[in-house]
């Protein structure tokens, strides 16, 4: 879910996080705020390469921004970054992706979530990265477009 912010708005997280709120990185955080899936730097590079700014600035604009919870690294096992808004409705609790085996698009699920229930036995705890949603949950399949 695309959340429109003013860029005013936008400014005030940045500043509020320590960060400089330059015009890149604001750039770079609203594009993400505006995209319904993550993006890897690729393609962040590629939506701004109308700008002056090159790969490494807007790469360290992303890096700088996921340091400081603005945004979220996912790696749906390409080993490729992608990265995505920390946004209400995603609430900064982790979703799990959806990838598509045959074009590997990414989708993020936020309405599905990850169930904790309280286990029986001692041994079946979960780990607490899995309590705490520090957890990467991916569901693989064929998107709409190649099932
Ligand atoms: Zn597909
Ligand atoms: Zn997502």
């Amino acid at each position: 879910m695309a959340t429109r912010q003013t860029l005013d708005e936008l400014r005030g997280a940045v500043r509020g996080k320590g960060l400089r709120a330059t015009p890149s990185r604001l750039a770079v955080f609203e594009l993400l705020r505006q995209s319904d899936t993550p993006m890897s730097h690729g393609d962040v590079a590629d939506r701004l390469a109308n700008q002056a700014w090159d790969r490494a600035t807007i790469y360290r604009n992303l890096t700088d921004l996921a340091e400081a919870g603005l945004v979220r690294r996912t790696d749906v096992g390409d080993h490729v970054w992608r990265f995505e808004a920390v946004t209400e409705e995603h609430a900064g609790a982790a979703h799990p992706h959806f990838v598509c085996t045959e074009c590997n698009t990414v989708q993020c699920l936020p309405e599905i979530e990850l169930a904790i229930t309280s286990a029986r036995t001692k041994s079946a705890k979960p780990p607490r990265a899995v309590k705490q949603r520090q957890v990467e949950v991916h569901v693989r399949g064929l998107c709409d477009a190649c099932a």
